[in-house]
């Protein structure tokens, strides 16, 4: 096949690119993945022993509010009715996650109503009022008070960025809301659940087009590979989802990540902690959380004689190790501008994804923006003619 597209990498950004411009455009498009397996970090296989499906780059939930995108995903899969729900398990005892009126009345042994609870919080968030908080340590304590944020959010996010919370951005904390009803659902979005038969069935249906050829194992920055950067630049249009600065030869530095070790374990025994996931927010526990994959899927008939749980152990990435959160400091969005600017050079490459523009994205995100990158700058070069050049490493 002589490609009229490269798509390099099989996540859901490649992915959907690929899809459109094979469907829609009629192209024929080649998609390069380094790894033996399509579906970048949403990749999802049977565990061998008891064929609970393990999702191998930690859980994935998915979760969207975007209308265009919950049609398009839905031409893959249907989802199961899954809601996501977390628990947290501080000094011996359970609480509701996020933080809600369950979480507050069980923590202060009370029975408040929202407004007195509300009350409560003022007060112990008093220390901190009418400031404008500049780092996570004091606007958690802003939100919530000390007592809960020494309690629930201090030591895991040290534990998960490996840094003190004093010197983290303020923002992180932001994502996670903190409620005064009993809502303990994780997510705010109208449309949530988990795709019926698997994350690696929906990726596959996504590739499955006879236009559409997928080259696994396979760098670009292979030398020799006939779909390489060497053979490729300057003559195909090329997606790029990898790394940005891997692309530059780490021309700028190394942006800087953190990455998660998964230490998987199969018990002999039914169900080890009865829901999907248990954070683990105590200083002196060494993992963040775990997760025990059979309740993701309730409606499956898996085994009762055994189940699979992963425990979730957060650190700085190395070179090698896979690259999952961007880290964002101040000095890695001076290096990320530099970088924008050397993608702006590079003629008919578009930079796209999570990894190739660092930014944290959801799995619709990513989908999100890959619509929209093939919609502004894919379909109009192919079918009339607008040269393709990319808006920088920030599509
Ligand atoms: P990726 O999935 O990372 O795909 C990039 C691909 O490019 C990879 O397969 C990689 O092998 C390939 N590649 C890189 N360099 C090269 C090269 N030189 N040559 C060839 N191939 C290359 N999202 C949610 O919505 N809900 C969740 O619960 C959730 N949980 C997450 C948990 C973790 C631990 C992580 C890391 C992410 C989570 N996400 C979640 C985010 C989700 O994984 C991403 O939104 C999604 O993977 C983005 O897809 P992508 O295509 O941008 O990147
Ligand atoms: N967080 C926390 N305690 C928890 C759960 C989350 O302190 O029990 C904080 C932590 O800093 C985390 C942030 O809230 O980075 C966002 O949480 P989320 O679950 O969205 O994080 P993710 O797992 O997606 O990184």
């Amino acid at each position: 096949m002589k490609a009229d597209l490269v798509v390099v990498g099989s996540g859901f950004f490649g992915l959907t690119v690929a899809e459109r411009a094979a469907e829609e455009l009629g192209l024929k498009v080649a998609v390069l993945d380094r790894r033996h397996h399509i579906g970048g970090n949403a990749y999802s296989e049977n565990e061998e022993k008891t064929g609970i499906e393990v999702h191998r780059y930690g859980a994935h939930l998915f979760h969207t509010s975007n209308e265009r995108v919950w049609e398009y995903v839905n031409r893959f899969t249907a989802f199961t009715s899954y809601v996501h729900r977390v628990y947290t398990r501080h000094q011996g005892e359970v609480f509701p996650m996020p933080i809600n009126l369950g979480t507050i009345n069980q923590f202060f042994r009370s029975a408040y109503g929202p407004a007195e609870a509300r009350e409560l919080i003022r007060e112990q968030a008093g220390e901190l009022a009418g400031t404008d908080p500049q780092n996570l340590n004091d606007k958690g304590i802003q939100l919530i008070g000390r007592p809960l944020y020494e309690a629930f959010i201090k030591y895991y996010t040290g534990k998960q960025w490996q840094t003190d919370p004093k010197d983290l951005p303020a923002d992180i904390i932001s994502r996670l809301p903190v409620r005064y009803t009993y809502d303990n659902r994780y997510f705010n979005d109208t449309h949530e659940g988990l795709p019926v038969d698997g994350y690696t069935a929906w990726i596959e249906r996504m590739a499955d087009h006879p236009n559409i050829e997928v080259h696994l194992n396979t760098d670009f920055f292979d030398e020799q590979h006939e779909l390489g950067r060497n053979a490729v630049l300057g003559q195909v249009p090329v997606v790029y989802t990898g790394p940005v600065d891997r692309y530059f030869g780490y021309a700028e530095g190394d942006l800087s990540w953190r990455t998660i070790d998964l230490e998987e374990e199969v018990l002999d025994m039914e169900d080890f902690q009865g829901t999907p996931v248990m954070n683990y927010p105590d200083e002196d526990v060494p993992f963040t959380r775990i997760h025990e994959f059979r309740h993701f899927h309730p409606e499956r008939a898996y085994t009762k004689d055994a189940t699979v749980i992963m425990r979730e152990y957060s650190r700085f990435a190395e070179k090698g190790d896979e690259p999952y959160y961007p880290i964002n400091t101040a000095d890695d969005r001076a290096k990320l501008l530099a970088y924008r600017d050397l993608a702006r050079g590079e003629k008919s490459v578009l930079f796209g994804g999570r990894l190739g523009t660092y930014k944290y994205l959801d799995m619709h995100m990513a989908i999100g923006s890959a619509l929209t990158m093939y919609e502004n700058k894919i379909k109009p070069h192919f079918s009339g003619g607008q040269p393709l050049v990319s808006g920088g490493v920030d599509e």
